[in-house]
Order: C-alpha cells, then structure tokens, then sequence
C-alpha cells in the first residue's frame, strides 16, 4: 500500500504529493484522510494522506515508509479533501494550508493521544484486556508503542478499527477536560439491595438513592444526583456505609454549561415566511441544490424560516450548518437554536478554547449533533450527509478570510451544496451587491420578505446633519435632537442603543500648530492614541512610544488628541444626561471570556438606560424595551480608499437602525452625520435596499467594479524599496504577456499603507470580465518568482477576491 501525501512544510517548492509506503503495523487502519507522521527531507514532519493506491512510477526500494499514524480514523472526510483540491485552484493557497484549515486549531499542532477501552465489562478475559492491564485507559498512546511488540500493536489498531478502542487527543493542561467529583456504586448489587430492605422505613431518602444507584451506569455529580432527587448529604452518607465511592467524571466543556435553556415550539408562519420556508423546503425534500436570496428586513422573521427548515432537514436524517457573524454570534442568536434543538446542536466560535472547540468538532465528527451553529470556519464542520447550509448576513466581510487560505465562506458552501444536493441559503436585509445581482439575473433564487412580522412598523429614521449643528454653537458630540430623544427615554424607562462607528475613525494625535501627526517608524501609518496607558500604538507591528507633550516637530505644546473612543463618549453622556446609566460594550470591555454575554444579559434585564458601543452592538440584539438606536459619525467609513466603502455605510446602518422598535413600541432612529446627502445614508431613511441597490450598481459600472467585473490583487513586499518596485514591474509585465487583452493590470501602486514592518508594499490589481486561464497564469508567476522568494526576502501574495482594499 502506497500512500499519497501533503506535507505539513509552508513552501511552495514542495506544494505536491509524495509517495510514502504504508508499513504492515498501519495497513488495516490506514485511510484517506488520515494525518500521519513522514520522514522529510531528514527529519519527521506531519502530513495527510490524500490518497491511497497500490503502485507508483517511482522507485519501491527508494520510497521511504509512513513513521507513524496520527489520527487513527480519518480526520478529513473524502468530500472535504475533494473540497480542498477546489479550494486551491481558485484560492491558490498551499494544499497543506487549506487541509489544516478544515481542522480545529487543537488539531493543527500534533497532540498526544490516549487509549480507551470502551467496554472494560465486555472484554474481561480478553487479550485486549491484558494489553490494557486491567486499566480503563493507557494515558500515551506514544509511550506505549515504543514498549509494544508488532503483534500487541496490530491488535491494538484492529481493535481501534472495532471499535473497541477510543483514541483520544491528550489536550494541554490550560485546555484539559474539565473534571468533577463523582459518585458511582461500589458495594455488590446484592449488598445494595440488602441496604435497601434494611433503610426503607428508617431511612427512606437513603433506600431510594441505593436503589437508583443499583443501575450499572449511575456515575453522578453533585449537581446530577441532585436532578435524581439524591442530596449531597446523602451521598455522603452512602459513601460512609460503602456502598458508593468517589471518582472522578469528565465533563463535557459544554458552552452553555450552567445556562438552563427552555425549549420551545415553532411557531406559526406569516405569510411572507411561508412561501420563502417552502421554497426552500421544497428544495430539501428533492435534494436539489440551489442557492436562494432571502432577503427580509430586520424583525422580518428570517430566523423563524431558518429553524423551520432545520427542523425539516433533521426529519429527513440529515444536518445542517448555520453560519452567522462572529460579532453576531451572540448568546442570544445561540440561545434559540439551543432552544429549539436541544443538546443536538454544536456551536463554534472564537470565544471558545481550543479544548472547547476541539469538543463541539468531535461531536460533528461522531454524529452526535445534526445542527452546527458557528462563525466562518464552521462551513469545514465534517457532516456526510448535509442537508442545507445557511448563511446569515452574507454580505458580512468576515465570512471572507483575510490570511491564507484566502477563501470565502459563501463559495464554498455553495461547493459543499453541489456535492450534498441540498440548498444553500444566503439571509440578509442588506444583501452584498454581488449576491443581489446574482439573484436578479437568476443564479440565485430570489426570496423576499419586505415587511417585519406582526404588523410592526419599521422604525422611523432621522438624519441630522452635525455641519448645522456647529453653526448653531452645539459643539457637543451630540445633537441636540439626540440628547432630547435619550433624555425621553430614560424618562419612559425605555433603552436606547448608541453606536459609535469607529471604522475608519482614527483616533490619533496633532498639532493643532503645525498639523504634524506622529507614524510609526516601521510603518507608514499614523499611530493610535491609547488612553489607558497614555501611550501611541501602532496597530500593524504593535510598537509604541510614549504620549508626547510637545510637538517633535515645533514644540508646540497643542498637540492633542483627535477623534473619539467610546470611554470619551460616556463621559460626555455622563454629563449630559443626569443620573444616565450606561453599559459599555466595546474592545476593552468585552476581552474576558463570557464579559459580552454578561454585558447584554445586564441590559436586557433592564440595569441600563442606555447600552452603548461600537459595532459589535450593531448586530442580533432583539430586546423589546429597546425605542431608540442612536449613531455617531455615520459617516466616518464612507471615505476609505475602498470600492464597498458605501454598501458597508449602507449595512452597518441599516443594521443599527434595525435594533430599535422590533417588539411592540414603535422605534425611533437617529443618525448624526456629516453627508446627509449621500445616498447610502439617505435611502436607510426610506429603508429602501433597491433604491441603494440601483445607485450603488451604476457608481460600480462606472468604476469598472465588482459585480461588473471580477477583480484580483497581487502584491509584493520586500524590505527593500527598490527590490519591491522591480519584483512587481516585473509580475505586472509577465501577467500582462500571458492575459487576454480586455483583461485590465493596474499597476505597480505603491498599497494603501505602503511600508508594514519596515516591509514596501507595492501591488497591481488585476481587472477582468472573463478570463479562464487567470488561475493557471497566477500559478505560473508563483512558479516564476518561486526562486527569488525563497532565496531573497520577497513576499508574495495574491488575493483572487479581495476584500480588504487596504
Ligand atoms: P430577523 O432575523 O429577520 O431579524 P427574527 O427572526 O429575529 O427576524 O424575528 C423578529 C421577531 O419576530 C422575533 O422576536 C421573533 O420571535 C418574532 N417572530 C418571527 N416569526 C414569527 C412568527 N411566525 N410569529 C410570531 N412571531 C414571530
Ligand atoms: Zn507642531
Ligand atoms: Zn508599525
């Protein structure tokens, strides 16, 4: 047996298979997908098997053998190694990079593992027994293997294969399994029964708690005797007399370990949410694949339809993966899913640790959860029968990767869609402009629910305009419209949302004599001003310097502070407003684990009048005592040098304007801003996506910009500056011999930022209506330039659907 392998080496030069033996001891376990350890060019590295065969054109004396087997059953499913070869094409990422970007993050480093025997009953007497030595478990599967002989091994992996035999990952301690006290029988059956009769009138709570624990699998916490109606004191007692003992229990490390969730029912669709739910359904029940467009305002009830075709998809036997935002990804949105499906969903993101999400990854992987709820990554979840896949917000650049593999999370569902037959359903109120055209043109499918459920009204929106503000003396950061609306609320006992947009909204320092703004020295990029260590930072490198206290160029003493943070903008409320309270949500108050889940549990008890933040608070908050949602500086993100700048102003507001009213008190917008007549802040006055819709497509037809053309951005660092111009003239010049002619190359420009970390930046962006060898000629220039980067300090990066134009 031959085994094809990638392996785990970042060099393009060795981006290919290699063909390595399986030895005898691996033959029955080994399988495509599996990770294995290979000796490379000297020394042992990790790599996946992508492919098994039984000859090679190669050399057999020469092919050197498999060392070990990592996983012992595959970690990668046949659909998701496929599914990466696609990736790779289009992404043109290392194979390798992609592979272990379909794994949890616990999984990319090499673990220790352990074995389980997992029914010590069964196999008393057993040769696996006595190569168990009568334990439960042998805590190195590596230790192990050096002191067993070649028969003890092949028994071992046939009875992994069996079954019989669980191979656990040993997580480092600060991810280890969280372990709890626990009480299990240890007095024989007939004792037991024979303390029963005994106890039953003197003490009756002892009598039942010996009898429940007569059943072979009580293995009970504190906490889980108590749900059996058995006391602490009790079990104490018990142990007392012998006929329990103490253990120990794995726990596990369940996200919402604590939380009590009630269930509840599906409930009656609305009319719009009827016809999107049967499409969609239809769809499920023939197994066809097709990508649909719902788009729903918010408070539409595009939730609703997504659980209710969950449930339809669970029904026929088959899974489902939903992918929100991370910074949606809120205990709420989690909240109904759990409460809908109970124990059978997973849920992966950030905030969990890499043990935890190792955990809700295995689940997937033994089937033991039909729904996977989770940030970008989630699309990799290792299901083999996929049923749907959802996508929320879809115009969200966060389900766009931004470091290699450089994929984005809706094309690939909509790969895994292909291979599963089953339907990928894109959700939004503000759907990306590609998405929508797709959807007019007839690629997608387009769903639609325009109005919010029950009758609600969207809520009224206010522009008001901060240039009349200043001309008529306010120069308070609030309008006075704005601070009379808050001033309202808190008199109504109502909530008020305020977002301060600060994308794009640098908070740096100047002279206010001489206009001078300190850099960084290894990039060219203004240094942020941070206020709790009265320091200037740099974002790209993190290098800092203290707070000048006179200007460097001029002395001037009025070098200050501009922009505004959200700790700025509560001590302004603060004064405007007496008595206000507020709850923060931004960076810094949301860095420990669970503080955002505290944070929104907090406000939506009603503890604050106002719940202010950045746009993390933008996103999924449905509270119903919320009548107001407040924006600063509206407009702080519509001048970056980016094409989407307008359609994210649009979104961004859209979704704010959203938070506000969606119960049953009519809600209340206002957005403060310095363009108040930029279409993409006035038609979120008229909550009018088309309208926007229409405006932004000619503004794109004219740039020459996506969804009118396809775009691909290629660019070149290198410590030196000259270097960096030449390696990219030249990337330029040979992309422009190879291209069709209608195929624009722009460029080299010096980037956006053009020195990160003392490296220059140049790019070339490559414009294009059709043009099917781009993906084979980007691979040649790879190829190209392959020798100069690895021997001189050239870096190289291509984006084939940029979305960061920075
Ligand atoms: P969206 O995701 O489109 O913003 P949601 O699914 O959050 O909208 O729905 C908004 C509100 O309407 C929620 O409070 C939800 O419980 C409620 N809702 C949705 N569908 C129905 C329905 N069919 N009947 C009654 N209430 C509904
Ligand atoms: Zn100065
Ligand atoms: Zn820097």
């Amino acid at each position: 047996m031959i085994a094809e392998v990638i392996v785990d080496v970042p060099s393009q030069a060795v981006d290919r298979r290699f063909d390595y033996l399986v030895p005898e001891e691996f033959i029955e376990t080994m399988a495509e997908g599996c990770r294995v350890h290979v000796p490379f060019a000297g020394r042992p590295v990790q790599g996946f098997v992508v492919h098994l065969k039984e000859t090679t054109p190669l050399d057999l004396q020469k092919l050197k053998p498999v060392a070990s087997q990592i996983d012992l059953s595959p970690a990668l499913t046949p659909e998701l190694l496929q599914l990466a070869e696609k990736l790779k094409e289009t992404t043109l990422a290392l194979h390798v990079a992609i592979l272990k970007a379909m794994l949890p993050q616990a999984m990319r480093s090499s673990y220790k593992k352990r074995l389980l025997l997992l029914r010590p009953e069964e196999e008393k007497g057993t040769d696996l027994e006595a190569l168990f030595s009568g334990e439960a478990a042998i805590d190195s599967l590596e230790d192990w293997r050096k002191q067993a002989d070649e028969p003890q091994r092949a028994l071992m992996m046939r009875a992994v294969r069996a079954g019989r035999v669980q191979v656990e990952p040993v997580v480092t301690t600060r991810d280890a399994a969280k372990k709890r006290v626990a009480y299990r029988r240890s007095a024989t059956p007939e004792e037991t029964a024979l303390f029963q009769k005994e106890q039953e009138k003197r003490a009756p709570k002892q009598a039942s708690a010996a009898a429940l624990f007569q059943h072979e699998d009580a293995l009970w916490t504190v906490d889980e005797a108590k749900q059996h109606g058995i006391s602490k004191a009790v079990l104490e007692t018990l142990t007392e007399q012998g006929i329990l003992e103490k253990t120990e229990k794995t726990i596990s490390r369940d996200p919402f370990e604590g939380r009590e969730v009630a269930p509840d029912q599906p409930m009656e669709l609305f009319a719009a949410q009827e016809e999107a739910f049967n499409r969609v359904d239809a769809l499920i029940q023939h197994r066809k694949h097709k990508t649909l467009l719902l788009r729903g305002v918010t408070g539409s009830g595009k939730t609703e339809v997504y659980l209710q075709a969950i449930e339809k998809v669970i029904a026929a036997g088959r899974e489902a993966i939903v992918l929100v935002p991370e910074i949606s990804l809120t205990p709420q949105m989690v909240l109904r899913f759990r409460a809908r499906f109970g124990s059978r969903v997973a849920v992966m993101h950030s905030a969990l640790s890499k043990g935890e999400k190792y955990d809700e990854w295995v689940k997937i992987r033994n089937k033991e959860v039909d729904v996977v709820v989770g940030a970008r990554s989630a699309v990799f979840a290792p299901f083999e029968n996929l049923g749907l896949i959802i996508i929320d917000e879809e115009h969200e650049a966060s389900y766009k990767q931004e470091e290699s593999p450089r994929y984005h999370a809706r094309t690939t569902a909509i790969l895994r869609g292909e291979y599963y037959h089953c339907p990928v359903l894109l959700g939004s109120a503000t759907p990306s402009l590609e998405s929508y055209a797709r959807a007019e043109k007839g690629v997608y499918e387009m769903l639609t629910m325009a109005d919010r459920v029950n009758d609600l009204e969207m809520p009224e929106v206010k522009l008001i305009d901060m240039r009349k503000e200043l001309h008529e003396g306010n120069r308070s950061m609030f309008s006075e419209s704005l601070k009379e609306a808050m001033r309202l609320r808190m008199e109504n006992k109502e909530q008020t949302v305020l977002m301060l947009n600060r994308r794009g909204y640098s908070s740096f320092i100047m002279c206010r004599d001489c206009g001078y703004v300190p850099q960084c020295i290894h990039c060219d990029i203004s240094l942020t001003y941070h206020r709790s260590s009265q320091s200037l930072q740099c974002h790209y490198c993190g290098y800092q310097e203290t707070l000048p206290q006179r200007c460097p160029e001029c002395e001037s003493s009025h070098i200050r502070f501009f922009g505004t943070g959200t700790q700025k903008v509560e001590e302004e409320l603060r004064k405007e407003l007496d008595g206000v309270r507020i709850i923060r949500m931004d960076v810094d108050t949301t860095r420990q684990k669970g503080s955002h889940e505290k944070l929104l549990d907090a406000f939506g008890r009603g503890e604050a009048d106002i719940l202010l933040g950045t746009q993390m608070i933008a996103k999924g908050l449905d509270f119903p005592n919320i009548t107001l949602a407040g924006v600063l500086a509206a407009d702080s993100m519509l001048h970056l040098p980016d094409f989407r700048a307008a359609e994210r102003t649009f979104q961004l507001l859209t979704q704010v304007a959203g938070r506000a009213g969606r119960h049953k008190k009519p809600g209340e917008v206002l957005i403060q801003t310095y363009s108040p007549e930029h279409y993409s802040i006035t038609e979120v006055q008229g909550h009018n996506y088309t309208a926007f819709y229409e405006k932004e497509m000619q503004m794109r037809r004219f740039g020459g910009y996506p969804p009118y053309y396809y775009l691909s951005m290629l660019q070149i660092s290198h410590t030196d500056l000259s270097q960096a111009v030449r390696f990219t003239e030249k990337a330029a010049a040979f992309l422009r011999e190879r291209l069709s002619e209608k195929t624009v190359v722009y460029g080299p420009t010096a980037s956006p930022i053009p020195r990160i970390k003392d490296r220059y930046r140049y790019q070339c962006m490559i414009k294009y209506k059709a043009e099917p060898r781009l993906y084979h000629v980007l691979q040649e220039l790879m190829k190209a330039l392959q020798p100069e980067t690895a021997k001189t300090d050239l870096q190289l990066t291509i984006d084939t659907n940029p979305y960061m134009m920075m």
